[in-house]
């Protein structure tokens, strides 16, 4: 780890400023990511502002339409909230899923929303519920959050406050987990609601991405047979040590079946 300086964040807007006067400062949530790169000496900040001293930034607020999670609120706490489980059980179920007790018990949705790994969980719901990104300076369309790999439609200097999830009338995460690690090989989060159907696909692309043709089908019809024909091709899918590309093209479509019968 080189050295840097350690500090606690005052308040959000604090830290995002912060990060707007020196470029090299970076800020910690859960670290489940973030110390781990430090260790290995593949990040090198002058900085690092602490956002574990703003329990303002926790929580979790269920209303008729949305269900709000605060940026540090954990990955476990989301897991066994009961208004959340209520409201969308799906999501709990996601949260409840992600890697091991450790990573859910210090892991945030900020966290793991800003690191925009390809792999994880949350954006898939970001996209397949239609979710709204709060930050210090604006709110952000979940459908153009994600933008490349490991990048979002973030700018230096912007802190995510809170993430609001519409809540569906009925929603399914299907997640084929890498059996080492619990990252999802493919993630697919469905949900059925007023905007119609959404499906967010999540660890099979560079970047989390909505499945059209797969909505279009099942808007027209939602059943597991509207799906037979669909495709999706493997040209703009990865192939990596875990899977083909060809292999993860199957288990989107299998996963967004599974997602379809299980709200069925
Ligand atoms: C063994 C293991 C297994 C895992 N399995 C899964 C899995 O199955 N599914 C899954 O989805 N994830 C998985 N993860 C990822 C984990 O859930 C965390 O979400 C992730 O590590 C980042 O969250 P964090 O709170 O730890 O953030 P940190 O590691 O503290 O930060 C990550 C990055 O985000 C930035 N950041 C943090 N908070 C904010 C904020 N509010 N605004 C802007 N930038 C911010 C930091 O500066 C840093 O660059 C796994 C991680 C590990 C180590």
């Amino acid at each position: 780890m080189y050295g840097f300086e350690y500090s606690k964040a005052a308040s959000a807007e604090a830290a995002a400023q912060s990060l707007k006067d020196d470029e090299d400062a970076k800020v910690l949530a859960g670290g489940m990511t973030f110390i781990p790169t430090l260790k290995a000496r593949l990040a090198m900040p002058t900085q690092v502002i602490d956002l574990n001293s703003l329990p303002e930034l926790s929580g979790i607020t269920v209303t008729a339409d949305t269900v709000r999670i605060g940026a540090m609120t954990r990955h476990a706490h989301v897991a066994a909230d009961a208004d959340v489980k209520a409201a969308i059980p799906a999501l709990a179920y996601l949260a409840g899923n992600i890697g091991d007790p450790m990573v859910r018990n210090r892991g945030t949705i900020g966290g793991s929303v800003a690191n925009a790994d390809p792999a994880a969980c949350y954006p898939s719901a970001i996209l397949g519920l239609g979710a709204t990104v709060h930050t210090t300076e604006r709110d952000i369309d979940g459908d153009s959050f994600f933008t490349e790999m490991f990048e979002t439609a973030l700018q230096e200097g912007e802190l995510i406050k809170a993430v609001t999830f519409k809540r569906p009338d009925a929603a399914a995460y299907m997640k084929f987990p890498n059996p080492a690690s619990r990252y999802a090989m493919v993630g697919v989060f469905l949900s059925k609601g007023s905007d119609g159907i959404r499906v967010g696909v999540t660890g099979a692309a560079p970047y989390a991405f909505r499945f059209a043709a797969a909505e279009t089908a099942l808007n027209a019809d939602f059943s597991t047979q509207a799906l037979e024909n669909v495709t999706i091709d493997p040209d703009m899918l990865n192939t990596d040590m875990h899977a083909t590309a060809a292999y993860r093209a199957s288990l989107v479509l299998t996963m967004t079946k599974r997602a379809v019968d299980a709200c069925l």
